[in-house]
């Protein structure tokens, strides 16, 4: 490829281009095409982002720079995403497979998400309490130092801004590591901040692999905290190798959400609720309502009327405005679903619908398949256990309340949960009893900036979003002051 159109690193306020020189193809997962070349960074490139944020922190100007400043900045890159919105949509499509739908929606976000911590930035923070006199104490937050902020590829852009708006809000210097298959938008940012005008140094932008420039941000000494958002396997590892100089560390990790639906809900939504909690996005969301759980009494029926309303989906290109379900992110993905979709087989699942790749209409060229539902699974089966990330539901019927929340539980993971009922003292119950970071009642997958997102077990470790993401990039200190100068006369006596 033309060495003018390789998507380049951006540290220290520079365009620069790796190290070693290499690039990654960028893949449109609807076609298998190459759409673009991305600078693949190694360990050196990252060494040298990790200098600029640390230098740019340890100067100080950004972080004694005042609220109203970076509230300024941040507001500022606000307007220049959503006066870029549809382009940004489209890249995200292109490189992703999501449908434009999807992709517009996550653009609006990504500005949401922006404007809310620029306001956030300004607004009081810290806490003082009554202490014996003549000492008085404050607590204040102090930004935390380099973060270095590694995201996936199933929501490139949002994920960029839920990671760098509170971070820079907040006074961090950061280093962001896209995910190698989706390094598009974050580029597109990327020059929109350039164009914003951050110092030198306060962001920086490496692509490249997950073990090589990945790992050098986790390891090295001079980064003080890690965010991350991803696979459970990849963020245990981090945790550890981040113990090094003991990285404060926080994790949005995958899940097996219990979408749970009672006789008594309202048909008609929880039917729409539950395809839409696992085919958008296609199945690829760590929150996917992707082990749906429903009463006895209404589960054939249910069970009829959801399959026929997957196998009404049109899946295509994400760019088709027909299509309402993108392909999946790549070939590895696609065979690691079809892997699932046949252990189900092998372990008694009952196929209702779906099941396969789809291969007419120019769809072999991507990585597309068909909207898939296993019924009368076992909860043991490895399909209901495991996190498979794609358009792969699985159907489990309960008779009481009890069995239900036993069955919603009974996971390693606890990041989201939906209860559909029509009994409000129901739904409090169940949403107090169930293990997991959000729960939604007669809704599902509505994230909110303002309030906290991330996960109990295994799917994660802090919480995003919110005046709890804010914190999460804080440090808590405390300030002690005495009204009254004078010796101690410890040692007089
Ligand atoms: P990973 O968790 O491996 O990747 C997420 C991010 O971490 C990417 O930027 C990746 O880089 C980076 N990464 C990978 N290895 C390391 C490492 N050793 N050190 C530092 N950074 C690293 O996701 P995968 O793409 O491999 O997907 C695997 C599974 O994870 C999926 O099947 C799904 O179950 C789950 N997943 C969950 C997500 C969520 O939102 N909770 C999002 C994505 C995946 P690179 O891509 O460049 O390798």
């Amino acid at each position: 490829m033309d060495e003018e159109n390789v998507r380049k690193l951006y540290i220290n306020g520079e365009w620069i281009k790796p190290v070693n020189g290499e690039t990654m193809p960028v893949i449109n997962p609807a076609t298998g095409e190459t759409i673009a070349e991305a600078a693949a960074a190694t360990e050196k490139d990252t060494e040298k982002a990790i200098r600029a944020a640390r230098t740019a922190f340890d100067q100080g100007s950004w972080r004694s720079a005042s609220a109203h400043q970076r509230a300024a900045l941040l507001m500022e890159l606000a307007a220049k995403i959503e006066e870029h919105q549809e382009d940004l949509a489209q890249m995200e499509t292109a490189n992703n497979g999501k449908t434009l739908k999807e992709a517009r929606g996550d653009v609006a976000e990504a500005v949401k998400t922006f404007r809310y911590y620029s306001g956030l930035a300004t607004k009081p923070s810290g806490e003082t309490f009554e202490t014996e006199a003549p000492l008085v104490s404050r607590v204040v937050r102090e930004p935390i130092g380099v973060c270095g902020q590694i995201i996936p590829w199933n929501y490139p852009l949002l994920m960029a801004a839920w990671k760098l708006a509170p971070a820079l809000a907040a006074g961090n210097t950061c280093i962001l590591k896209p995910s190698e298959l989706t390094p598009l938008t974050a580029i597109r940012l990327f020059e929109l901040i350039d164009e914003t005008g951050f110092p030198k140094g306060v962001v920086n932008l490496i692509n490249g692999t997950g073990p090589s420039a990945g790992h050098s941000l986790v390891t090295s000494p001079l980064v003080d905290k890690i965010a991350f958002t991803g696979g459970t396997v990849t963020g245990k590892r981090i945790m550890k190798e981040a113990v090094s100089n003991l990285k404060k560390v926080s994790l949005e990790l995958g899940g097996k959400s219990p979408n749970i639906i009672f006789a008594d809900a309202d048909y008609e939504s929880a039917l729409d609720y539950a395809a839409f909690a696992i085919f958008n996005n296609s199945g690829q969301v760590c929150s996917a309502g992707s082990r749906l759980l429903v009463e006895r009494s209404i589960y054939d029926r249910f069970v009829q009327d959801l399959t026929e309303a997957a196998q009404k989906i049109r899946v295509g290109n994400g760019a088709d405005p027909a299509s309402q379900m993108g392909p999946v992110i790549s070939k590895q993905h696609m065979e690691k679903i079809e892997k699932y979709i046949a252990i189900g087989r092998q372990e008694g699942a009952k196929l209702a619908c779906g099941g396969r790749r789809l291969l007419d209409q120019g769809r072999d060229r991507g990585y597309f398949i068909e909207p898939t539902i296993f019924i009368d699974v076992d909860p043991q089966a490895t399909v209901a256990r495991e996190e498979i990330f794609g358009p792969v539901l699985c159907v489990l019927p309960f008779e009481t309340e009890e069995e239900a929340l036993g069955l919603a539980n009974d996971s390693p993971y606890g990041l989201a949960a939906g209860i559909f009922t029509s009994d409000s003292a129901k739904a409090e119950r169940m949403a107090k009893s169930i293990r997991a970071g959000v729960t939604w009642i007669n809704t599902y997958e509505q994230n909110l900036v303002e309030g906290p997102w991330g996960g109990y077990k295994e799917s994660g470790l802090g919480r995003e979003l919110g005046t709890y993401g804010f914190e999460e990039y804080t440090e808590v200190k405390q300030i002690i002051n005495t009204l009254k100068v004078e010796p101690t006369g410890w040692f007089a006596d």
